[in-house]
């Protein structure tokens, strides 16, 4: 199964990540990060949660409740 980082499509080759043309029959694909990509996104999320946590960022948005659902006023 080859990997393929859902960022920049590149694709796990030997244990290298390269650019590659994945529509010439790579075989089934498994989608995750390339190391880049991986490193990346934590920093985002560790700069999400910081400003989240000093109250710059609203909370996550409230879940629907089994009475809330159907509720929507259009
Ligand atoms: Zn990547």
């Amino acid at each position: 199964m080859t990997r393929i980082c859902c960022v920049c499509n590149k694709i796990e080759f030997h244990g290298a990540w390269v650019t590659a043309d994945v529509q010439s029959g790579a075989g089934p694909l498994s989608h995750g990060y390339c190391p880049v990509c991986y490193d990346n996104e934590l920093e985002n999320i560790r700069l999400f949660l910081r400003e989240r946590d000093r109250g710059r960022i609203s909370p996550a948005p409230v879940v629907p409740t089994k009475d809330s659902v159907g509720a929507c006023a259009l």
